[in-house]
């Protein structure tokens, strides 16, 4: 069982590091990598995943924020095995790496709305993602329209990706334990877009602007945006509220709100 080799977690960076060898093996099974696949593992930590990773692959990119484990990233394993990105992952530009892009990680949980939106922004360059979340987390991205849980991350990520929540993991999985469960979930961009929004930054702001205020109705949430009347003629009622409506209500509504003249 991979232990913690003298390294002081670090709450900032959200370090709480597998330990069971079980949950190890069902995420690297899971990617199923193959040799010469394009990887990234985003906060490689002590390596827990890093190491089985490299054992299937000829080369690895990591990026992580923490001196103290890039140096021993460093020790570990020569430049030609493994490409250590220094510092913050929301700054990292993944589409350099190239096309076919896999990404992997037991993400920093305080971080991992924002990053899964930089990735999203990236998803021409990605052929998948797996990553380790917070439970509560991975119930939000993958609920539908109706459920308490959908969100404007759910809208945002249902856009571009197709996602499945592979596998639960207790907290007693990592050192120091967590206060939440989590999940493990796989993210694949939608080779054609379902429902492309005619302009993706009016879409966003209309899908900000509908969940700004859950408890309020569209009628009040998109005031200035769109009217009652606009509304029903879409077919979408001002009674609602933001979480009734599908991906595709929010596009027809963007398309309208941003249609010229
Ligand atoms: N992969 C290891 C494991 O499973 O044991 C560590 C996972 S730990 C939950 C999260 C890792 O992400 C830590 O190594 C932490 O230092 C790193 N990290 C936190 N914030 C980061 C950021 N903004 N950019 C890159 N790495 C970050």
């Amino acid at each position: 069982m991979p232990g913690r080799q003298g390294h002081v977690a670090r709450k900032r960076f959200g370090q709480n590091f597998l330990v069971d060898d079980g949950v190890i093996a069902a995420i690297v099974a899971a990617v199923a990598p193959r040799r010469s696949d394009t990887v990234i593992e985003i906060g490689p930590g002590l390596g827990a995943l890093t190491a089985p990773l490299l054992d299937r692959l000829d080369h690895l990119h990591v990026a992580e924020i923490d001196r103290d484990l890039i140096a021993r990233l460093r020790r570990q394993w020569p430049p030609d095995r493994l490409t250590v990105h220094e510092g913050d992952v929301l700054e990292l530009d993944v589409s350099a790496l190239g096309n076919g892009l896999r990404v992997v990680g037991n993400l920093p949980y305080n971080i991992s709305s924002p990053l899964l939106f930089h990735l999203a922004g990236h998803a021409a360059h990605i052929r998948d993602i797996h990553v380790m979340l917070q439970k509560e987390v991975v119930e939000r991205i993958v609920a539908a329209p109706g459920d308490s849980a959908f969100s404007r991350l759910s809208v945002m990520l249902q856009y571009r990706f197709a996602m499945e929540l592979l596998f639960e993991v207790p907290p007693e999985a990592f050192d120091p334990a967590p206060q939440v469960d989590s999940a493990v979930v796989r993210l694949i961009p939608h080779a054609a877009l379902p429902h492309p929004a005619r302009d993706e930054a009016v879409f966003a702001r209309v899908v900000s602007q509908a969940f700004s205020q859950r408890r309020k109705t569209l009628r009040n949430t998109l005031k200035g945006v769109a009217d009652a009347a606009l509304l029903e003629r879409l077919g979408i009622d001002p009674g609602a509220r933001a979480q009734e409506l599908s991906v595709a209500d929010f596009v027809r509504l963007a398309d309208a709100v941003g249609a010229p003249g």
